[in-house]
């Protein structure tokens, strides 16, 4: 088979040519007869999808030219792949709008390597574990062997297993440890704007039928098999986070497939998170449709919350806890409840709405616990949920010394670590914390712990419950053991997709 080899910088025209518009692919044999045509609707901004089409359209047909003409600009110019002599023109924009819109002489948006025409194949290496083989989305570095073709950081390629076996399609980044993230393993499916579209739309069926449908985590990444894309649905308002470069090129067709699907009232990225300089890449927030007020209300259970899209810790409020709060409903009647770690006081809401008779809510955070007042006003609960803005570990220190005493302590603290280096650490933070609790709760009484540190198992929690429960000289009785909520579904071969440990259980 010829490969032919194309400028990237015949891309970076189409990006502006089409963006959201109509256009028409016409390739040609050398004879000037036309070998096939593709009309594309909606076309996305991202360059990745230009180049995703243009390399397929070079694979499978033999051609020296190109021709495009986007029906609504009225763009036309023709391009030749490079292994033409080099004293013939490779680009030749048309006319004078065309130079003036895509500023070519200035090479704004140019990637200046070539594309290799067709994906560039990786191979496993011999002698690895079968974790990527039997389900796993994501290829190490060091899992690699052989490759062939070249890929420019954020590229689809393909995976083959090191006898050539073919495992699947996904994004490749050389500059993070997770070098392939696996989007399907099969074969025939085409990486374009429709596969997200279809994802997006199926994560969606999914989320609809499990009874998920005002608020949702629409998408949690792996768990749709859409890695690094965390999208979360609050009433008309969706939030997202593109965490890998090879998802972020695809944002343009996410935002496209989302006013599809939903006619939102607005979209806004979230994308002010370290772990993406891990991927080469900065980090950013701000809207992806029409700018709108980022303060919201949801409902939840028959109780309403403010969300600060824009400001809010990670996407704003934590729906990943959204059954659990209802899972307290028997255990803080007529109780003195505390919450720590409260955040927006939505445990605190829930506990009031129950029946419990005063609610006390911990936070370190001044705006959390501003808004944590405004939802109490907002709940009609403004008597009987109040809220201090204080170090937790502190002041249950301080107040098991002093003798303090709840029916029933709430805690669901921050992830104590991402790094397995500081596992112990965390495993030491939450064995503090809820000893204390143990300590402050009157016999009988209830303590609701929750973990969402991901590399804490919920194993080690539990055995970290049992210590903290003999140090502090209780017994304790489960009364329900618990995970995150279904719309962030868990995967048995990701184990990271099971990152929520939650306990409500009788402190006797
Ligand atoms: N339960 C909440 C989410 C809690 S997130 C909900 O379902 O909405 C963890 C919270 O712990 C954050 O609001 C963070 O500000 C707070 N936090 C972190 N360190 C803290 C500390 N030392 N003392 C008190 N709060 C702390």
């Amino acid at each position: 088979m010829i490969k032919f080899f194309l400028f990237a910088r015949i891309v970076a025209p189409l990006r502006g040519a089409c963006g959201g518009g109509l256009m028409v692919l016409q390739t040609f044999y050398p004879s000037g007869v036309m070998t096939a045509q593709i009309v594309i609707s909606s076309f996305s901004k991202s360059l990745c999808t230009a180049n995703c089409l243009l390399t397929r359209t070079f694979h499978f047909c033999f051609l020296s030219k190109l021709m495009v003409d986007s029906c609504k600009s009225g763009f036309h110019s023709t391009f030749q792949p490079i292994n033409q002599p080099t004293n013939q023109p490779t680009n030749q924009p048309t006319n004078l709008s065309t130079n003036q819109l895509f500023n070519l002489s200035t090479n704004q948006h140019i990637n200046q390597s070539a594309y290799l025409c067709g994906m560039a194949k990786f191979f496993l290496r011999k002698k690895i574990g079968d974790r990527v083989v039997s389900g796993h989305p994501w290829v190490f570095g060091n899992e690699l062997g052989d490759s062939e073709g070249t890929a420019e950081p954020g590229d689809i390629v393909e995976l083959y297993s090191s006898n050539g076996s073919f495992i699947g399609k996904g994004y490749f980044n050389p500059a993070s440890q997770i070098r392939i993230r696996l989007l399907t393993r099969d074969k025939r499916e085409t990486i374009d704007d429709n596969f997200f579209y279809n994802r997006i739309k199926a994560a969606w069926e999914y989320r609809k039928l499990l009874g998920y449908v005002e608020n949702c985590r629409l998408v949690f990444g792996e768990a749709d098999q859409l890695p690094a894309l965390i999208i979360d649905k609050f009433n008309d308002y969706l939030v997202i986070q593109t965490l890998a470069l090879g998802i972020e090129k695809w944002k343009g067709a996410i935002v496209a497939a989302l006013q599809k699907i939903f006619s939102p009232k607005g979209i806004y990225e979230r994308n002010d998170v370290p772990v993406r300089n891990l991927e080469g890449m900065e980090q950013l927030k701000g809207f992806l449709s029409e700018p709108f007020d980022t303060n919201i209300i949801i409902n939840e259970n028959g109780l309403k919350f403010h969300v600060d899209i824009e400001n809010g810790q990670k996407t704003g409020y934590f729906l990943d806890q959204q059954d659990n709060r209802r899972a307290i409903a028997h255990v803080v009647k007529g109780a003195d409840v505390l919450e720590a770690f409260c955040y927006t006081g939505t445990f605190s809401m829930h506990a009031a709405k129950y029946g419990a008779k005063s609610v006390l809510g911990l936070d370190i955070s001044e705006n959390a616990i501003s808004t944590a007042r405004r939802n109490a006003t907002l709940n009609g609960y403004e008597d009987i949920c109040k809220f201090e803005a204080v170090n937790a570990f502190d002041v249950l220190k301080l107040w098991v010394k002093e003798g303090k005493r709840y029916d029933a302590v709430i805690l669901d603290p921050p992830a104590f670590t991402k790094s397995r280096e500081n596992i112990d650490k965390a495993v030491t933070g939450y064995k503090e914390i809820n000893l204390r609790a143990m300590k402050l709760i009157r016999p009988g009484g209830f303590l609701i712990t929750a973990s969402c540190t991901n590399l804490v198992t919920p194993e080690m929690f539990l055995n970290t419950i049992g210590e903290a429960a003999k140090d502090a000289k209780r017994i304790i009785r489960q009364v329900e053991w618990r995970t995150q909520a279904s719309d962030h579904p868990i995967l048995f071969n990701v184990p990271s997709t099971q990152y929520l440990k939650f306990l409500i259980a009788e402190v006797q």
